[in-house]
């Protein structure tokens, strides 16, 4: 919901050729908004008591209009209904509300600089890349935080970015007669864009971006293929940036119950979202459907995210939905993820390994066969000098524990359990093999969860707050 309390700026891009601006003030603030405006083309009138050094140059040289020196409310009559855009640009707030409330009452946007309250308009922080313009607001409430967010999206945006849009604009026309259907032409440039034709159009090496691009048109075909994509154990911040491209690129996306909320929300909008979540004992889809509706969407032509938890090949029956695949020729790509252990065991601050402890991490599943057996290396398990993780263990844990114990290790062997690790609501309960299933079991421990048996246990840290 909005909050109608504050205002709600409406992101627009003004053309600024040759409009008349008025800036009041002549110092620095002034100068910075009077050098963003002649860099647009801007028509520039000050009015300011005194020049400060580089407004004085532009002065001077008439690259500005020094038109009065007082403020007053006659002077800004005079000037006001020549221009279209006002700054109010001194270093006294009073001064630049009483020219925003007559901005205002002739209905020309203004912008009293670092006072949103009086102001029509605001400059949000911008990235600039040739035709790329991204601009960063906070609707003037968080200036640095602005900024902030600028240096970061300006490092994720590649070298040469500037360069492609000129490109892709140059070839707009010709990419459009030559595929007049518009998902097509769409698809031909997605692929451009992940290919080698991109990375040559950055590099100002017009004729090879040309040409890869003829052979994209030549070539594309809506032939589909699969993204068998981890998206790591909940928080959105775990994903890879490859995952995080493919979720913004799929036409459909198929997910499970172990995907949090928070990563569905990173997909594209317009993507296809289906549910083939299994649960245990409550199939929503079996496995044999799934691959067949990832053969029968690709064979459509789709790209089809199929968006796992974790790791894809951890646990994750990635195998067998490949294989599947093969035997249709569909192509594909596996994407790695966080899995579990990795998520569960650094945002828990327990180590996988410890020198003093553990040489050796060794993943299990603890799912129960269909008559309610555990077959798993229990020798191998019951160990020192190791930890085991144990994935899909939550209602086996009370047999887990036993058979680990008769299996040699001691009553009091360290264990852990970790309750959707990693997402804002994670539990971690930390015991021994005796105490673990009673804690677990009067604490309500559900699933997801992940079971960490071993002495690094002992060693978990947590941060001082
Ligand atoms: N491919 C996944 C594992 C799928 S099996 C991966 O690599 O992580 C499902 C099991 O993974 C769950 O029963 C649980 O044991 C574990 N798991 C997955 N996400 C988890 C999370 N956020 N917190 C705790 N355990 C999790």
């Amino acid at each position: 919901m909005t909050d109608t309390s504050e205002p709600a700026w409406f992101p627009i891009a003004l053309r600024l050729d040759d409009v008349r601006v008025l800036v009041v003030g002549g110092g620095m603030i002034a100068a910075n908004k009077v050098r963003l405006l002649l860099a647009h083309r801007a028509k520039v009138d000050v009015i300011a008591t005194r020049l400060d050094d580089e407004m004085r140059r532009w002065g001077e040289d008439g690259t500005i209009t020094h038109i009065a020196t007082t403020a007053d409310e006659g002077a800004l009559r005079t000037a006001l209904p020549g221009c279209r855009l006002v700054y109010a640009a001194t270093d006294d707030r009073e001064t630049n509300r009483a020219v925003a409330a007559i901005a205002r009452e002739m209905n020309i946007p203004v912008c009293a600089v670092d006072d949103p309250q009086p102001s029509t308009f605001i400059t949000p922080a911008q990235i600039h890349r040739g035709l790329v313009r991204i601009a960063i607001s906070t609707g003037g409430a968080a200036p640095v935080l602005a900024r902030r967010l600028r240096e970061q999206v300006e490092s994720s945006i590649p070298e040469g970015t500037g360069e492609l849009a000129i490109f892709m604009q140059q070839q707009r026309e010709y990419v459009g007669q030559a595929c007049p259907d518009i998902s097509r032409r769409r698809r031909v440039w997605e692929t451009f864009l992940d290919g080698a034709g991109a990375q040559a159009a950055r590099q100002n090496e017009t004729a090879r971006a040309r040409a890869i691009l003829d052979d994209i048109i030549a070539g594309t075909t809506t032939r589909g293929e699969v993204w068998l994509v981890g998206a790591g154990p909940g928080d959105p911040d775990l994903l890879t940036l490859r995952a995080l491209h493919m979720m913004q690129n799929a036409d459909s996306v198929l997910y499970d119950q172990l995907l949090s909320p928070a990563l569905l929300d990173r997909v594209r909008r317009d993507a296809e979202l289906v549910f083939v979540g299994k649960r245990r004992n409550r199939h929503t889809m079996p496995q044999e459907e799934i691959n067949a509706e990832l053969v029968r969407r690709a064979q459509a032509g789709q790209r089809v995210l199929r968006l796992k938890g974790g790791d894809p090949f951890v646990f994750g029956r990635g195998g067998e939905e490949i294989e599947a695949l093969l035997e249709s020729a569909i192509p594909f790509q596996v994407v790695p993820g966080i899995t579990a252990a990795n998520g569960c065991a650094a945002y828990a601050g327990i180590p996988l390994t410890h020198r003093d402890c553990a040489q050796a991490c060794m993943f299990v599943t603890g799912h129960a066969r269909a008559d309610g057996t555990l077959h798993l290396p229990w020798d191998s398990m019951a160990r020192p000098g190791q930890t085991v993780v144990i994935y899909m263990g939550v209602s086996a844990l009370p047999a887990l524990c036993a058979r680990l114990e008769e299996h040699g290790l001691p009553a009091d062997w360290p264990a852990a359990i970790v309750e959707r690790g990693t997402r804002a609501d994670q539990r971690v309960l930390t015991g021994t093999l005796a105490s673990l299933p009673r804690q677990a079991a009067s604490a309500g421990v559900g699933s997801p969860a992940l079971i960490i048996v071993g002495e690094v246990v002992r060693h978990r840290v947590i941060s001082p707050a």
